[in-house]
Formats: structure tokens, sequence, C-alpha cells
């Protein structure tokens, strides 16, 4: 037997299929649009993107130009669009315009440089957020009307899509939903004809009222379930592993880890594996996130840069042994969870240093 001697994250590309296929299911007849920021949560925009293209995905949504830029040339000669969330930044317009990425306006400053484009040019096109609630991205209300209402400035600017964005749709008692849906109604009757994006996964899953024209799924998509709790419709698409390194036998006192901060409380096993959180295994969930192997899940007893120690219990493993430290056992809004972070988070954080596997078996 040889000895895996690395973490190895594979991306089940079927799974990122079937989850999409979930989604739009609730949008039910909502677009899907695909959220690939951060290099598709660290999951690679590229084979993420293509494969999203052949599931039927038309608009994608990055956060910086230069994600723009990348995803379009691994899109190649599709025609998806694709929109950029932070916007017609000072000096972006030519990259925008040379890869054909479509700005999300998102501050006034932004919308009076898209003006003066478009006043230039004759026409210039751009989708426009604005603020419902969140304080984060997108014009006021009133600045969004101000600046729609100047004399011509629709003839020239075309705004195809209106967007904002929830603060609190992964808990759907909140009540802040229903205060930003109502600022919501009042955003899209300053531009009827514009098609709205309201809702990112968790909001997609809020019902219809939410669901407008197109929903900006991201974490769903990747496995992670709406409401910050795993979602049995949904499948992992990134599974994260690595090799038992050595087990140990631990008498009672003994201690594992930096500062010592386990001690056994009685004879134990323990596996040392080849994973740490240079590989994504967030520190935070030490002592409290689980690890699944040899048929169950084990309790992460120290997780240190580059090896985790894992609770055996009575588990039949031996040296060698892959650990599923994230995937369809160890699931990722648990160790979310457990380190008290969103399963963005967690994602995003998975291995650059593990060998990376795509499935793509449909
Ligand atoms: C990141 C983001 C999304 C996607 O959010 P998920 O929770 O991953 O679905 C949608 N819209 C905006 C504006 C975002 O920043």
């Amino acid at each position: 037997m040889s000895l895996a001697d690395r973490a190895r994250l594979t991306i089940d590309l079927d799974a990122l299929a079937h989850n999409r296929a979930v989604v739009a299911a609730e949008a039910a007849g909502a677009e899907v649009a695909a959220v690939v920021k951060a290099d598709a949560y660290g999951l690679g925009a590229g084979p993420i993107g293509r494969r999203l293209w052949a599931e039927g995905t038309r608009s994608f949504f990055v956060a910086r130009t230069a994600e723009g830029e990348a995803l379009r040339a691994a899109l190649g000669e599709r025609k998806a669009t694709i929109y950029v969330l932070d916007g017609l930044l000072p000096g972006a317009a030519e990259r925008l315009a040379a890869a054909r990425l479509t700005p999300v306006l998102s501050t006034l400053p932004q919308a009076m440089a898209a003006l003066a484009l478009a006043a230039a040019n004759g026409r210039y096109e751009a989708a426009l957020q604005v603020d419902t609630g969140m304080n984060r991205q997108g014009l006021t209300l009133d600045a969004a009307q101000a600046l729609l209402a100047a004399p011509g400035a629709l003839r020239t600017l075309h705004v195809p899509l209106i967007v904002s964005h929830l603060g609190s749709a992964t808990d759907p008692a909140e009540p802040r939903n229903a205060e930003q849906l109502a600022r919501f109604r009042d955003v899209r009757a300053l531009l009827p004809e514009a098609r709205a994006s309201f809702a990112a996964s968790a909001g997609a899953f809020l019902g219809p009222d939410f669901r407008y024209d197109q929903v900006r799924a991201g974490v769903s998509l990747f496995g992670g379930g709406p409401f910050e709790r795993p979602d049995p419709r949904l499948k992992a698409v990134a599974t994260l592993e690595a090799p038992i390194l050595d087990i140990r036998n631990l008498r009672p006192g003994d201690r594992v880890g930096y500062g010592q901060s386990f001690t056994a409380p009685a004879p134990m096993r323990v596996a040392v594996v080849a994973a740490g959180y240079a590989d994504g295994v967030i520190r935070a969930a030490m002592g409290r996130g689980h690890a699944w192997a040899g048929g169950g899940l084990r309790r992460l007893l120290a997780v240190t840069m580059d090896l985790t120690v894992i609770d055996l219990g009575e588990a039949a493993a031996s040296v060698g042994d892959m650990v599923e430290m994230v995937g369809p056992n160890a699931l990722l809004d648990d160790l979310a969870a457990a380190a008290g972070t969103v399963a963005h988070e967690v994602l995003v954080r998975l291995s650059p240093r593990a060998e990376r596997i795509y499935l793509r078996g449909a």
C-alpha cells in the first residue's frame, strides 16, 4: 500500500449540477445566476463556470474585475453575461469593455461615471445595485431616483438589471427581510422594465416574494445549506480528505497539541491526519468539529498548520487510511458552525495545497 502523502480535494461537478437543479426548482422559473466570485468560492471558476454553462447558466457574478477577466477567458466563446459586483471602478472601464463584463454600479460616483460614458459613447450598459438595508453596496434609493430622473439619462444608459442584497436572509423569521422586500418594491418602481435580482442562495429559499426575475446563487450551488445548516437536498461538491500518518494510544492525563489544549480523560486512540489549517481545516473548530473516519464522526482534538489529531474511538482505522475532513459525511455547514463561521469561509479556505481532482461523470 502506498501512502498518499498529502490532502486531496475532490470537486464533484455532478453534485454541482444537482445543486443547481435543486436551486432552480426552488426558484420556480426565476433565472438562476451563478455567483462565482473568489475563484468560485475557491473551487475553480474555470471548471465550475464551464459546467454551470453546460447546465444552462447564462449569467454569472464575480466580485473583482480580474475575476471577470479570468472567467471570460475560461468560458471562451460562450456568450455568458458576466456581472462585476465591484462595479465601475476608476480606470476599469476599458478592462470591463475588453472582456465584455457588465459592471454592477454600486455607488453614486460609479453611476455618474457610467452616465458620462453613456453620454460620450452614445450608449453604455450597466446593472444597478440599490441598497435596501445592508449598508454595504448599492446606491441609496434617493440617489438612484435622482440618477434615473436626470434628463436623458436613460436614453444612453441602459440598465437591464436592478440588484439588491438581503442582510438577514439566512434567518427566515427575521422581520428585516420583509422590510428590505418592501424597499425593493420601491426600487423596482424606479425602473419597471429592468429585470430584478434580489435573492442570493438564502433568499431563493424564502418563498416566491423574494425570487423576482433572477436569483444569485453562490454557496448553495457548492453544497452549503441556504440557512447555515445542512440541507439534505444539496450534495457536497467539495471533499477534502487526508491520510492518517500515525495512530497513538493515550493514557489518562496525556495531553495533545499546542498548549496541550486537550487532555485525555481515559485511555484513548487518536489519529494524526495530514491536513491542518493550511489545508482548510478551520482551527477554530478544534474541540467541537468532526472529521469522518472508520465509518463515523470523530472529534477534532487539535488542529495545527499541517496536522489534525482526531479521536478515533473504537474505529477500525489504520495508518494510510483517508480521513474525510469536509465532504458528504463531515458536513460543510457543521464544520462552519463548529468554527463559528459560515460555509462560504470554509469553502474559500479549502486547500490550495491539496491535490485537486475534478469529477465530471455525467
Ligand atoms: C456573495 C453574493 C451573493 C451570493 O451569496 P450566497 O450566499 O453565496 O448565495 C449574491 N449576491 C451578492 C451581492 C453577493 O455579494
